[in-house]
């Protein structure tokens, strides 16, 4: 099981929002934040509590977005590089846990930033993913192809939203412009939001929740009875993925954010580096802890 607030906690939160909404009121801010902490942990102050959980026997899978996650949110996405210190942390806790990144960017982007070969990719919010050829236990064969890259690796793409990626890649400053008037000659696509963009997506049942549960039944974890999913984001859309994990009952959603907002997540980060930080604790913790159990069955 994991920890999830109380149902009163979003409408105890809203109030929270009204009474401090002014801005350049520096100490309501804070007391706001101190306040939202209080539904919303910090998960590094409640590391011990997640990993009473793991220690029963429960197989951690670790998801994680990418922008303002493990990288900061800068003005120009090209530039959001992440750190040779965050990109260490994650392929430290891949290597003792499956661990997927789930992006609105196209999945090669990503990809281009991480460069870590033993991390599962999804982009284009879950729409685009990429596993190891071999690690599929989903018998759902459709929107599944074998590719192979340029240094011969062979990998299972998985593109639900195929037909429609080319428009998807179009030039979205453009789009923004004349969005309202062009979208009524696109009944199959919709408006949705992100962080200081206005994004366009098929109108399919998909969403980076439904990537997660994709993933979990790739990597061979379809019953939440065995398995801790971990996932990390600071957006909108990573609301998808922690409603999947509170409604299942099992796993810890986590929220980045440095100021109060509303959301599902049942424990917070503050930004990246207390990302990275949570990381290389995770990491640590399961190097000593099969170090242990190795010795236990020496002795
Ligand atoms: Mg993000």
């Amino acid at each position: 099981m994991g920890y999830f607030p109380q149902s009163s906690s979003l409408s105890d939160m809203k109030s929270i929002f009204v009474e401090n909404s002014d801005e350049n009121n520096e100490e309501s801010a804070v007391c706001s934040y101190e306040s939202w902490l209080e539904n919303h942990p910090n998960a590094l102050e409640n590391f011990e509590e997640i990993l009473s959980i793991a220690n029963k026997g429960k197989e951690i899978v670790l998801f994680l977005d990418y922008d303002g996650t493990l990288s900061p949110i800068v003005e120009d996405p090209d530039q959001a590089h992440i750190s040779d210190a965050m990109r260490t942390a994650v392929r430290e806790v891949a290597f003792h846990f499956p661990t997927a990144i789930i992006s609105g960017r196209q999945r090669n982007k990503v990809y281009e930033f991480v460069k870590l070969r033993n991390v599962y990719y999804a982009g284009s919010h879950g729409m685009d993913i990429s596993t190891p050829l071999g690690s599929s236990n989903n018998q759902n064969q459709k929107h599944q192809t074998k590719v192979i890259d340029e240094n011969g690796n062979q990998f299972v793409n998985f593109l639900p939203a195929k037909e429609y990626l080319s428009t998807i890649q179009e030039d979205v400053g453009v789009l923004k412009e004349i969005v309202e008037s062009i979208m009524k000659a696109y009944p199959d696509f919709q408006i949705s939001g992100g962080r200081k963009v206005m994004e366009i997506r098929p109108k399919i049942n998909w969403d980076k929740g439904r990537a997660l549960l994709y993933l979990l039944d790739t990597l061979g974890f379809d019953n939440f009875n065995h398995v801790l999913p971990i996932y990390i984001g600071d957006d909108k859309t990573d609301e998808d993925a922690f409603k999947v994990i509170v409604e299942k009952g099992e796993g810890f959603p986590i929220i980045v954010s440095s100021v109060a907002k509303e959301t599902m997540a049942s424990f917070s980060l503050r930004d990246p580096s207390h990302v990275m930080t949570f990381l290389i604790r995770l990491a640590k913790w399961k190097r000593n802890y099969s170090s242990f159990i190795t010795k236990t069955k020496q002795s």
